[in-house]
Formats: C-alpha cells, structure tokens, sequence
C-alpha cells in the first residue's frame, strides 16, 4: 500500500512527466479505423482463436511434470476435439502456433490446414528473446515451419516482437493488444511501421477462468470456474457486440478448452451465436485483409 504523501511532492511531478510521455506517445501509434463497417450483410464478426501452446515456456523452464502433462493433453488429445467442433460446425478458426509445434505435432497442424483452418505465428518456443538478433531468428524459424503446413507464408501473430521486424518478414496483423474493441492500427513507438491490431481480452480468454497453477500463482489464486458461468459471460458479450456491430475475438488454448466439459460449452456457445444469421464466423486473416482492403490506414504508414 502507499502511504497519502507518496501522492505528493517530487516523484509524483516525475510520474506526471513519465505519464505525458507515454500519453503523446500512444496518441502517435494508434489509430482507429473511422467510420468501419463489416460486409455488406454482415452485421458483426467472430474470430474463434487457439494458441497451441502445449506449455512449451514451462518446458524451458524445467517445471514439474504434472505442470507439463497439462501442455500434452493439449497436443495429443485437446487440438483434435477443437478440430473436431470447429469443424462440425464449418466454423474456420485461427491458431496461433509455435513453430516447434511443427516437430512436437505435425500431423495437428496438417489437419489442421485440411480443415480450412489459419496457422498464424505464437513465437518459437511461446517465449520472446531480448536481443533484436535472437527475435528475427525466432520468427524467421517458426515462419519457415508454418510455410511448409499452410504451402504459403503466414501473416499474422500473437506476440510481442517489435513490429519492424514482424512487418519485415511479411506479416499483416498482431492479435496480442486491446486498445479497442474494434479492429485497429498499431505503429510503433516511433510511429512508423504500422500493423493491423485485431484486439484479444483476457475476459475472453479460457486460461482465465479454467488454468489452476498458472505460471506460479498461489493456492488462492488458483482458477477453476464452472463451464456454465463462462457460457453466460462469453454469450452475454457475444450479445453486447452484436446489439452495436462489433467484434469478438475468443481465445482458447487447446489443454484448457480440450477438456470435454469445456467443449461442450463451446459447441453450446456456437449453436446459440449461429442462431444470428448475420454473423460472420471467419479466419482473423480474412478481417486483416478486408481491414486493409476497406480501409486502408490513413495516417499511419502501412
Ligand atoms: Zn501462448
């Protein structure tokens, strides 16, 4: 806790300074899309996504076994039963994949891809180095492995590689940030190198109400929610953005959402959203494109 004076005097005039930096900063970095609007007929947009992650960090880590097995449940047994509702409904969903998933899971990702499915970049080994050099290899690796499953080079991530050097290796879009609900774009802090920005929100997120032991947390810290009270937040936010034409981006991790009562809540979430006709369940790589084709960014440089 801070104590009343910590408000006042010297640091708080620092803090202001730092606070009107960063302030002016952003203002030059953001820039929302005016006057969007989805298709013609199409009245909001829904991005399911995975992050295939399979715990790879916790394995550079060394963490314990048990923590591990939660990450191979994933890779062997929950990315399938996600195929599988993704598919049944012809529902085509965007996964963001480290590029060692392609030596850990191949045939996974192959099925994926025959099932009209996006691979997009989730790092190397779901980790970001420090140095510049280390984080163009990474993304220059995990671009090589995803190039052999999809026969073309992928164009989005979820990450936090500079943008530079993403735009440099042809990617269009970053799913990683939340300054708005709506798709947007990002440039770097210097203003330049801007990329399309399809937001993503820990509240739409399964590892926030279903991963116990996440990255060190205490017992009470633990998470374990009842499938049916994520259903009410996840349908009532479905509700929210369709009532003002907007976006949701869902985002689930296949050794969270594999699990089978999980699954059934999504394939419950999915009928009741496909009762709305006018949705527009697509790949995030199909928003990017219709972004950057409707309404290209006007200030900031593409
Ligand atoms: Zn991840």
């Amino acid at each position: 806790m801070h104590s009343p004076n910590d408000l006042h005097g010297d640091r708080h005039d620092a803090g202001l300074d730092e606070l009107a930096r960063v302030v002016a900063q952003e203002r030059n970095r953001v820039e929302p899309i005016e006057g969007f609007a989805w298709p013609y007929g199409v009245r909001m947009a829904v991005n399911l996504t995975a992050d295939y992650d399979t715990m790879l960090f916790r394995r550079a880590l060394g963490e314990p076994v048990l923590q591990l097995a939660k990450g191979e449940f994933g890779g062997r047994v929950g990315i399938w039963r996600l195929l599988e509702l993704f598919g049944k409904h012809e529902i085509p969903a965007t996964f963001f994949t480290p590029g060692r998933i392609g030596e850990l899971f191949p045939e996974s990702l192959r099925a994926a891809v025959a099932g009209g499915h996006e691979l997009a970049d989730h790092m190397w080994e779901h980790r970001t180095p420090k140095e510049l050099h280390w984080q163009i290899d990474h993304i220059a690796k995990t671009t090589a492995v995803l190039t052999q499953f999809i026969g073309r080079a992928p164009v989005g991530t979820r990450s936090f590689y500079p943008n530079g050097a993403l735009k440099d290796a042809g990617y269009l879009y970053n799913s990683v940030r939340s300054a708005s609900q709506m798709p947007y774009y990002l440039a770097d802090p210097s203003g330049a190198n801007c990329l399309l920005e399809l937001p993503y929100h820990a509240a739409l997120t399964d590892t926030q109400f279903f991963n116990f032991g996440w990255m060190g947390s205490s017992a009470e810290a633990q998470r374990l929610s009842d499938p049916e009270r994520v259903l009410e937040l996840w349908w009532d936010a479905f509700l929210a953005q369709y009532e003002r034409g907007g976006y949701l981006n869902i985002c689930l991790h296949p050794y969270v959402s594999g699990r089978a009562l999980r699954i059934a809540m999504l394939d419950e979430l999915i009928v009741r959203m496909k009762q709305y006709t006018d949705v527009w369940f697509t790949t995030c790589e199909a928003v990017a494109r219709y972004c950057y084709d409707t309404f290209p960014p006007r200030t900031l440089q593409p």
